[in-house]
């Protein structure tokens, strides 16, 4: 990415008006403030951008956002109306179609006497350019239309204080002076000066392209550029570690973002993998088809046809081969694919991931949130040497800690070492939690064991802390209390006893043998084993001047252990199966204990056998990657446990190398790296970090691993519907192009079907029922087969087999109806003329007999080995409706005075129609006993056959 760096002094000319406005009227006002506020020192802050620490009034903040408007840019600047249009006529079909219109005029020119025909087919090509345009275009602008709500959907919340109180409000009624509360993962909402940081680093890189973090803190700064004052943080930009304060200096247009947003063009939208294949393919033909016209002009040329009839025969070669309405079938059925997707849940954001899914054969989950509800509560606190039980469910802080007085200084300490809020119920809702869930849990425990914990708070103010980080799996807080220091730490188990030299027994600081040692890690693992999420506590008193954090969380003495119970999702059980048959593996990765970790695993069905793999992140830190590769080709059952962040990358990464399609869960700011990575990266929209749902291609919106199954299933489906259309349109080309070629090698001196013909298939009859087939539902055994092949050619033989045996029988029933009209007429082949009743009666038979055998193709192709009456002849009944009107419209072209002359048809008798039908259903016929024999030679997998 190029440097972005606004060059100084150039915020003084910039687009915000200064001194026009009003003193509450907008942020120009402020302008003068927000320049100085870096070199204020913190308490100064608040009154300098008019708020306080206790945040604005809910009052100011309606002013303020009345005043200065939402905080939100404009929308991403989109290719102006006429330039998509224009873009529609430079594609190769469009150019190639140009030409022929063109030079068919020219023929008409040149041609003595001049005939009307000519003219007229010059113009219907001219019309067809038009429509495929207007199709085109209308298909690319409703995508895009898809793509930016889909996009709205995405949640943006942030924490800010108002009121005294902390919440959370939409980003865009954020209001200068709004004091927000920042965390690692947040991508930062409006253009702050910090009041408070603790380990702070953020990621300028969205405005200066620079990638590395840097770090920020709250002290007073030398006055210089914005960007570079290392007391502010800018809209845009991303918090890596720490957690902050902060108070809104401008938001909107007027952040640093806002400016530079208006510099930089919207980025160019990339094809995906699938499209260009589509593209690639689509252009060959389309040369395939110029080559084959022109040689077929050099063949006639010289049998004394005449220079325009050759041409006009050629063109028609040319049109039939032609695949028109391909590219506008495919962007549609891609975003149909999109919008089924996210009424599942599941946003995905980028288009390549519709097709990956369909194609992913290993995903490596997050366990909580994911797999389990995220409800955690407190069910069992250890302190020595006794087990203690807690009663009551969800967040509400009722139910009972038996015996709750030794567990008291426990949950006190972890309760101060949480920066997560109990919310209670607003508008009739449950208590909710702000901030963490294992968090909320700890508050709701201390809640039920008598604290109040707002007195508590107030008695041990805090004055530093360390916030909590996923390698570390610890957090710590340090405390003033009675005119001492405290530092408080939670974590996981191990970590916590690693740091731990003592112990408290209720009334003493005993010293932790490794007895005793041994005692509490036994105890951690049994409530492990039973599927608890479990933390352990620590404190002790800390002298010396400075925060130092490996310093202060060394020589802990432990106060115990708390368990807490998350339970299952529940739907999630039958997704683990289908995916399981579907042949994908499922990896858990987790930081959790490995033992909680099977037990929840044993609990949705990822583990079932007795010995599953379980490796932490401490062994894969000790394997290399020749043997990581070996553990990753290994089938059966993996847990990855007390993993982090890089192991997960490290860990999508040898499955990819193997060949694997990946994909895999995050929702920290340090999961973007494997998110990115992944081929597909699914990131969550409820309790996912901002950062993470960037960096994903996929947004869960309700967190959960069915909405990952479900949309694996779908993007199966587009897939298959892709080729659905593909074997349609292309098997038809045959049925076109063959009549035509057996007219040259049999001497018969005319088209058995016109260009004007064959364009009233291509971009008539057949673009319905072509779309319709994009928004066929899931085949019923799409997740009973294995995934496809991560290099399978969307053209694969058996697709081109498909074509070739379906449009092979079309063409024979087409050929045959065709000779067998003009041969029993009696006629010579060479007397044959264009006027001839005759002849006109067996292009109209041709042209129908195409639509009508079509209409049943249409309906062979809906299912690759299931018979078509077993998955219901009409279950879609959108397919159906199209077929008829494609064969309404041959039937206008057949009888309407009008049309017959624009098309040179005839009017076709019951007989006809009657005869086109048995030809017809032909292919359909053919295919369902290739169906059977298919179905006879490959019985279903045994259940439970993972891979
Ligand atoms: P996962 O999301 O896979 O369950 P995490 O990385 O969130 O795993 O947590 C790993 C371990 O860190 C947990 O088992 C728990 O012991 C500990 N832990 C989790 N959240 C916190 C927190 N807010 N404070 C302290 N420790 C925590
Ligand atoms: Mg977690």
């Amino acid at each position: 990415m190029k440097a972005l760096r606004p060059r100084q002094g150039e915020r003084t000319g910039g687009p915000v008006p200064v001194g026009t406005s009003p003193p509450e009227a907008g942020q120009g006002a402020d302008e003068d403030a927000r320049e100085a506020v870096q070199v204020l020192d913190a308490a100064d802050v608040f009154p300098a951008l008019r708020s306080s620490p206790q945040g604005l009034t809910s009052k100011t903040a309606g002013e303020r956002r009345a005043a200065d408007g939402p905080n939100e840019l404009p929308t991403a600047r989109r290719r102006p109306a006429w330039r998509q249009l224009a873009g529609q006529f430079t594609d190769l079909f469009a150019i190639v179609l140009m030409t022929a219109s063109a030079i068919t005029f020219l023929a008409y020119a040149l041609e003595e006497p001049r005939q009307a025909g000519t003219a007229q087919l010059a113009v219907a090509i001219a019309c067809v350019v038009l429509l495929n345009a207007a199709i085109g275009f209308a298909q690319e602008y409703s995508a895009e239309r898809t793509a930016q709500t889909l996009q709205a959907m995405v949640p943006h919340r942030c924490r800010v204080l108002r009121d005294g109180r902390p919440g959370e409000v939409p980003v865009q009624d954020l209001v200068r002076g709004d004091v927000v509360v920042l965390e690692a993962g947040d991508t930062v909402p409006a253009d702050c000066r910090l009041v408070e940081a603790h380990d702070l680093t953020v990621n300028n890189a969205a405005i200066t392209g620079e990638s590395e973090p840097v770090p920020r803190t709250a002290e007073a700064d030398a006055p210089g550029e914005a960007l570079r004052a290392r007391n502010r943080v800018h809209m845009g930009t991303d918090v890596i570690t720490g957690t902050a304060r902060a108070v809104v200096s401008a938001t909107g247009q007027a952040t640093e973002f806002g400016r530079i947003y208006r510099l930089t063009a919207a980025a160019p939208r990339q094809k995906t993998p699938l499209q260009r294949e589509v593209t690639w393919m689509a252009r060959r033909v389309s040369l395939t088809a110029l080559a084959v016209g022109l040689l077929l002009f050099a063949v006639r040329l010289p049998t004394g046809q005449g220079t325009v009839s050759s041409f006009v025969f050629a063109l028609g070669v040319m049109v039939a081969l032609v695949p028109e309405g391909l590219p506008a079938t495919l962007s549609v059925s891609l975003a149909l694919g999109v919008r089924r997707m996210a009424r599942h849940q599941a946003l995905v954001k980028k288009l390549v991931a519709v097709e990956a899914l369909g194609s992913t054969t290993v995903i490596c989950t997050d366990k909580t949130g994911t797999l389990t509800q995220a409800e955690m509560t407190v069910v069992r606190i250890w302190a020595w040497d006794r087990e203690h039980t807690v009663t009551g469910v969800g967040y509400e802080p009722s139910g009972e800690v038996s015996d709750p007085g030794p567990v008291r200084a426990l949950l006190r300490s972890a309760a101060l070492c949480c920066d997560a809020r109990l919310l209670p119920p607003s508008d009739g809702a449950h208590w909710r939690v702000l901030g963490d869930t294992t968090e909320g849990a700890l508050l709701v425990a201390a809640a039920k064991a008598g604290l109040d914990m707002a007195a508590e708070e107030a008695a041990a103010p805090r004055t530093a802390e360390h916030p909590f980080d996923s390698v570390r799996r610890l957090m710590s807080t340090v405390h003033e209390e009675d005119g001492t220091r405290r530092i408080r730490v939670k974590g996981a188990p191990l970590e916590i006893l690693n740091r731990c030299t003592r112990l408290d027994d209720g009334s003493a600081a005993l010293e932790l043998t490794a007895d005793r040692r041994a005692r509490a890690a036994e105890v951690a693992d049994r409530m492990a084993a039973q599927g608890l999420r479990v933390l352990a506590v620590a404190e002790r008193e800390v002298t010396g001047p400075s925060e130092d954090r490996d310093r202060d969380e060394r020589d802990l003495t432990l106060l115990g252990l708390a368990g807490m119970m998350d339970p299952p999702r529940e739907e999630v059980r039958a997704s683990v199966d289908s995916c399981r048959r579907a042949g994908i593996r499922i990896v858990m990765v987790t930081g959790d204990h490995p033992l909680t970790a099977e037990a929840v695993a044993r609990r949705v069905g990822i583990v079932r056998g007795d010995h599953p793999k379980v490796v932490t992140g401490a062994e894969l830190d000790a394997t290399d990657d020749t043997a990581l590769d070996s553990l990753a080709a290994e089938a059966g059952e993996l847990l990855l446990c007390r993993v982090s962040p890089e192991h997960k990358m490290r860990v999508a990464t040898a499955f990819q190398r193997r060949g694997e399609v990946v994909a895999v869960t995050g929702d920290g700011a340090n999961d973007a790296p494997a998110l990115k990575h992944a081929d597909i990266g699914v990131a969550m929209g409820a309790s996912g970090t901002d950062v993470a749902r960037e960096a994903a291609e996929m947004v869960l919106l309700d967190d959960s691993f069915t909405s990952i199954a479900v949309a694996v299933r779908l993007g199966r489906a587009v897939y298959q519907n892709i080729r659905k259309f593909l074997v349609y349109l292309f098997s038809h080309n045959i049925g076109e192009l063959a009549p035509i070629l057996a007219a040259t090698f049999t001497g018969f001196p005319l088209v058995p079907i016109t260009a004007v013909q064959v364009l009233a298939i291509d971009l008539g009859s057949d673009v319905l029922p072509a779309l319709a087939l994009g928004a066929e539902p899931p085949e019923s055994d799409v997740m009973e087969r294995p995934p496809r092949p991560r290099h399978e050619r969307l053209f694969s033989s058996a697709v081109v087999r498909r074509i070739l045996f379906l449009g092979g029988i079309q063409a024979l029933g087409v050929c045959a109806v065709f000779f067998w009209h003009v041969s029993s007429s009696g006629i010579p082949f060479a007397d044959f003329t264009a006027d001839d009743p005759v002849y006109r009666e067996a292009v109209t038979l041709v042209q129908a007999g195409i639509v009508v055998s079509q209409f049943f193709n249409a309906l062979a192709v809906r299912t690759e080995r299931e018979s078509v009456f077993r998955a219901g002849l009409f279950s879609n009944p959108r397919l159906i409706a199209a077929g008829l009107i494609g064969i309404a419209f041959m039937a206008a072209i057949s009888y309407l005075p009008l049309l017959q002359s624009v098309f040179h048809t005839a009017p076709l008798s019951a007989g006809d129609w009657a005869l086109l039908t048995a030809v017809g259903i032909l292919p359909l016929a053919a295919d369902e006993l290739r169906k059977m024999r298919l179905r006879a030679r490959h019985t279903p997998r045994p259940e439970g056959d993972v891979r």
